[in-house]
């Protein structure tokens, strides 16, 4: 493919992806394939001779769209959302095309340097103290991370060395360093990535209870931490979330950090939903007592408009996080070295993309305000399809609304919800993914995609409405 052949499938695709979005809503959400159905459509092998576009892109409604599950359809409502709006593919294109790997500052210090501003400028619409920001010219920063995930497991490994190292200046040099003693906690309603980052770093990970809110307290992770001293094991790291996944729930940090400063361990806080929602000044309070923090962490792909992968987090020494895990070969070394962050230090892989690219078309193009207006939004759809629940005494709202996540359930049994929420998927209108809050089955409803309207709300619950009728009739029935 030559420029002016590009040029022309790239003005055909931007069509495609136009009418794609513009019409998302005349497709079922959730699609109706059987495992393998693509194996069997495709040849076996890669083409000897190259095909032209055209062949391509015909097979992309034939193939693709078929095994297509429409995450921004506006009756998507499962999971949590995830990002996606024109500026920020239009960033993707010019990433692509730039295609540099910035993993020093000179392999592309735009790549770099853009990254330092745009973390800056999240941190400052978030209110971040300082510290945080590159701006303070401090030990302080901001990286640009694939997913929350492995943000907790960079933390992880960071505050693990930092723990270690603490231990070999106090202890005499040829004594085992005791990685097994070392422990660190969440809550059991943190997200499962925790776990995980326990289990890739070789962790004991503890799941403390919550309050009768779902919120971590502090005298719950003081209990904890004493505990495992008495036990002669070392506390070096507690992970905080604000907004779980399960319901949307938030620990309690300005506890949570007096205790984890006084016990001298590290505070991470995993705001991967709600974290956007701070940009908004009557949600900031949530973030009261993340000056205690070491790090914090917030997906702007998942709700502020900037495509995956980007997941924001900021670190208070970020030096500690470059030193856990720092080699320095010679065909990666430049003359700028030590003036300037270079990147590699702050993340598990060497290779990275110019995602900042997204950050700066995205807050550019929408404004903070625009930005907080769509927040807004959702929050707001989100309290109308509550008032909807509430006018049908066959509900119950599991948890309080906060964002835009409404936790409910039919009343009645675990098993008639379960019946209920996989008979909903199997209409394939709209599309919800449950969970287990307070040991009960419970659906959750997500407002999801950027052109989620009031109408797409109305459609759901008269979907809700109608198969509810049909489960308690069937229900009725065979109880009879
Ligand atoms: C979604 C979510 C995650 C995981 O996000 P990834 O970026 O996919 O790793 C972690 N924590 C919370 C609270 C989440 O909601």
């Amino acid at each position: 493919m030559d420029s002016k052949q590009f040029r022309e499938a790239a003005k055909q695709l931007v069509d495609y992806v136009c009418d794609y979005l513009d019409n998302i809503r005349d497709r079922p959400v959730l699609p109706s394939v059987e495992p393998f159905y693509l194996e069997k459509q495709l040849p076996d092998s890669a083409p000897e001779d190259g095909e032209p576009w055209e062949s391509v892109f015909n097979d992309i409604e034939k193939l693709i769209m078929p095994g297509m599950t429409h995450w921004h359809s506006p009756r998507f409502h499962a999971y949590f959302p995830t990002a996606n709006s024109y500026p920020s593919i239009l960033a993707d294109i010019l990433t692509g095309a730039l295609g540099c790997i910035g993993f020093t500052w000179i392999a592309s210090p735009a790549c770099t340097e853009l990254e330092m501003s745009m973390m800056d400028w999240l941190g400052k619409m978030l209110n971040l103290p300082e510290e945080f920001l590159f701006s303070s010219r401090g030990n302080g920063g901001g990286v640009i991370q694939g997913t929350a995930s492995e943000a907790t497991l960079v933390t992880m490994l960071g505050a693990r060395s930092q723990a270690l190292a603490k231990l070999a200046s106090s202890c005499s040099s040829n004594q085992s360093i005791p990685l097994d003693k070392l422990v660190a906690y969440c809550s059991t309603q943190s997200h499962s990535s925790v776990e995980r980052a326990g289990l890739l770093a070789a962790i004991t990970i503890r799941a403390l209870e919550t309050d009768e809110n779902l919120s971590l307290r502090g005298e719950t992770l003081e209990k904890a931490i004493k505990e495992d001293k008495a036990k002669g094991l070392i506390p070096f790291l507690a992970v905080a979330t604000l907004g779980t996944t399960n319901s949307c729930a938030f620990d309690n940090i300005v506890e949570i950090g007096e205790i984890c400063q006084k016990e001298d361990i590290w505070l991470h806080i995993d705001a991967a939903y709600a974290g956007s929602a701070f940009i908004c000044p009557e949600y900031r309070h949530y973030l009261n007592g993340v000056e205690k923090a070491d790090s914090f962490n917030m997906n702007p792909h998942k709700w502020m408009l900037i495509n995956f992968d980007c997941s924001a987090l900021w670190l208070k020494n970020r030096h500690l996080v470059a030193n856990a895990f720092n080699v320095d070969p010679v065909y990666l070394k430049h003359d700028k070295q030590g003036q300037i962050p270079d990147y590699r230090h702050l993340q598990i892989p060497l290779g990275r993309r110019f995602r900042s690219l997204k950050m700066w078309f995205v807050l550019r193009l929408y404004g903070v305000k625009g930005l907080q207006e769509y927040i807004r939004k959702h929050v707001r759809l989100a309290h109308e399809f509550e008032a909807m629940l509430k006018t049908d005494s066959r509900f119950e709202i599991e948890q309080p609304v906060v964002l835009g996540l409404v936790t409910f359930r039919l009343k009645g049994s675990d098993e008639l919800n379960e019946k209920y929420s996989k008979a909903i998927n199997d209409r394939k209108q709209i599309h919800i993914t449950p969970s287990r809050i307070n040991g009960r089955y419970t659906l959750r409803f997500a407002v999801c995609a950027r052109t989620t309207e009031q109408d797409d709300i109305k459609f759901a619950w008269n979907e809700f409405q109608t198969v509810a009728s049909q489960i308690l009739k069937e229900n009725e029935q065979t109880t009879k």
